[in-house]
Formats: structure tokens, sequence, C-alpha cells
């Protein structure tokens, strides 16, 4: 065999990509920076995330993937021929076999563009799994049961949560809720609380350092100065704000993130519900790390939540051993192969 297997998780946020037989070989934030004239590739990644909102005026630095589907499809090829070219090397001989996940419940259109994307990028073969089962085959579920598993995958822009038995998506919701908007929350509350104006870089350190789902009176005290521009006189300036400021603010998106939860729960036939009364819940996506989300997820469910081992890593590495693994798949993976 000379075609190299990889697998890619296009994400919101995050891009990862999977060697087969090496493992994780690339986490990048899903960012390029372009030139305006010619929309010529400047920089992919952590280089391009630097360059957000401090770009000089001929260059402008994107995210192409909206709620986990491309939103720019110029760029979004020119990011995956980057990662492929990184991967497998420029000169191959071999075009390399690609496995990309997409959302559950995206349409056909979107569908089509991932394939077409990838092929553009330089691919032999597409093969497109859904983002849940990828999620769980990374969590190490074992999806091909007749079980019911509940996994709740929540990024940078959605929440989804999936019910799963047989290698197949039983029922599906979503929210466009999670990570950006827990950001934007934030940053929204200190502006009007504060009057001070923060980037949201800045508003994602806050929640990553004071974000606490279910924090309890000793933790709601601890505080960290917060920098920003005076929204009167735009100077430089530093508040202080407390972990529980913090969690009042993202609470209500919280519990717009659970009501996916809930949402796969009501079309959730019997006897599958009955599984995951035993299994518990399994949380992955960046997200999951926001301090006792697992907790507060286990409270308001009644049913108990774990994170899943590297939560960040689960939908790249379900991908990669999906490719790894095709036959023992192949029930999980749609036909969208394509030359
Ligand atoms: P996507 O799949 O949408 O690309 P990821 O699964 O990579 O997203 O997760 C990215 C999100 O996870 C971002 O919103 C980021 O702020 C958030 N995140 C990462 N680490 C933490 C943390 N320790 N606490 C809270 N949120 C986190
Ligand atoms: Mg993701």
């Amino acid at each position: 065999m000379f075609s190299k297997k990889i697998g890619i998780d296009l994400g919101t946020a995050n891009s990862l990509v999977y060697l087969a037989g090496e493992g994780v070989v690339l986490n990048e934030p899903t960012v390029v920076a372009v030139t305006l004239e010619d929309k010529r590739v400047v920089a992919v990644g952590s280089e391009a995330k630097d360059m957000l909102g401090r770009t000089p005026g001929n260059i402008v630095a994107s995210r192409p993937m909206k709620d986990g589907v491309i939103a720019d499809y110029q760029i979004t090829e020119a990011m995956l021929a980057y990662f492929i070219n990184k991967v497998a090397g420029k000169r191959r001989v071999f075009k390399p076999d690609v496995m990309v996940c997409v959302p559950s419940g995206c349409t056909q259109v979107e569908r089509r563009a991932v394939v077409d994307a990838t092929l553009a990028a330089g691919a032999r073969a597409v093969y497109l799994i859904e983002e849940p089962l990828a999620a769980a085959i990374g969590a190490q579920i074992p999806i091909a049961n007749p079980s019911g598993n509940l996994i709740v995958d929540s990024g940078g822009g959605s929440t989804e949560a999936a019910v799963i038995s047989m290698g197949g998506v039983v029922a599906h919701a979503s929210v466009r809720m999670s990570g950006n908007k827990l950001d934007e929350i934030i940053a929204t509350y200190i502006r009007k609380k504060y009057n001070l104006i923060i980037g949201e870089r800045t508003a994602e350190e806050v929640k990553i350092h004071l974000g606490d789902a279910l924090p309890d009176d000793k933790a709601k005290e601890k505080s960290m100065e917060v920098r920003g521009r005076d929204a009167f006189s735009s100077l430089p300036r530093v508040s202080s704000v407390t972990v529980d400021e913090v969690n009042k603010a993202i609470s209500p998106i919280l519990n717009q993130m659970i009501s996916a939860i809930k949402n796969v729960l009501e079309q959730t036939p019997p006897e599958l519900a009955a599984d995951i009364v035993d299994k518990g819940i399994v949380l992955s996506g960046g997200s999951a790390l926001l301090k006792n989300l697992d907790k507060l997820v286990t409270r308001q469910i009644g049913v108990a939540a774990v994170i899943a081992e590297d939560p960040m890593l689960c939908v790249v590495r379900g991908t990669g051993v999906a490719l790894e693994n095709l036959e023992l798949y192949k029930k999980s993976i749609k036909s969208d192969r394509a030359y």
C-alpha cells in the first residue's frame, strides 16, 4: 500500500489531522490569513490566528468554517491543501486517501462541498463519516453493539448530541451554542458591567481561567485581572472579574447547550434510553473541558456524565481509526466516496 491515509477533523475552532499508523500529527486553529487582492494564502493555523484582529489592510485572517460546515469554499480548499501537503509531502507520487467528518444533519450540498474541496486539495479518494460516530469511536465507545450510547460533542460553534446504536446515529439534536458563544457573552458582560471592551482572545482566556459551570462558594470568589480598552476614554485599562460573575454570565448559554441533550433524549426509543441510564453520557470537544460541565450535565439530566479522554482529540482519532478499519466501520461510513 503506497497511499497514505489521512483523517481530518475540520472544526469550527480547530482542525486536526490524523495520519494512519502514526496518530494525530497536526492540530491548528481553523484560521487562514489571505491577501485581500488575490486571495493568496499567507498563513494557516496558529500563525494566522495570531494575526486575527491585528492584520494590516491588505491581509485578512478568516475562519472558513462556520457551525461545522464550510462557509468559505476557496479558503477551506486552500487550508485542506496545506494540511495534505504538510502530511503527505508536496512531491508525493501517490495521492492520499482522506476521511473527513461532517456534522450529523448537514445537507447533501454541504457534504458535496467537503468532498469536492478535499479532492481539489489533492486527495485520491474521500470518505465521509458523521461527527458523532467519529467522536464515539475516538472516545472508545463500542459503537457497533446493539446498545444505546449518548455522546455530546461541544466545540467552538455548536453542541451536538447524538444517540448511537449499531454503528449508526439513531437520534440527533444540535444547538448553535458552544465555546464561541460563551466567549461572546463573557465579553458582553464585562463591557456592560465594567465599561471595558475586550477582544475575543481575552474573553476565551477569561473563560478558560474563570469559567466554572457549577462553582462552590469558595470557588466563586476567585478572580483575575482582565485587560481591555475603556469604552468611554478608549484608553487601556484593567478590571478584576470573579468566577461568580463569569458563571452568571455563561449560565444561560450552558442551559441552552444542555437543552440539546434533553432534545435528543426526547427522540430516543425507550430501550436505548434505558441503556443510556446505565452507561451514562460521554462529553467530547473542547468545551467539555469547561470546569464542572460534566457535573452540571449530571445534575440537570439526572444521568451520569463523564468527559472522554483527550476530549479535543476524539473526533480526529475516530476519523483516523475509521479510515484504518474501513471494513469494520463500513456501515458508519457514507458512500460519498468519489474519484
Ligand atoms: P471545534 O470542533 O468546533 O473546532 P474544539 O473541539 O476544538 O472545537 O473546541 C474548541 C473550543 O473549546 C473553543 O471554544 C475553546 O475556547 C474551548 N476550550 C478549549 N479548552 C477549554 C477549557 N479548558 N475550558 C473551556 N473551554 C475550552
Ligand atoms: Mg469538533
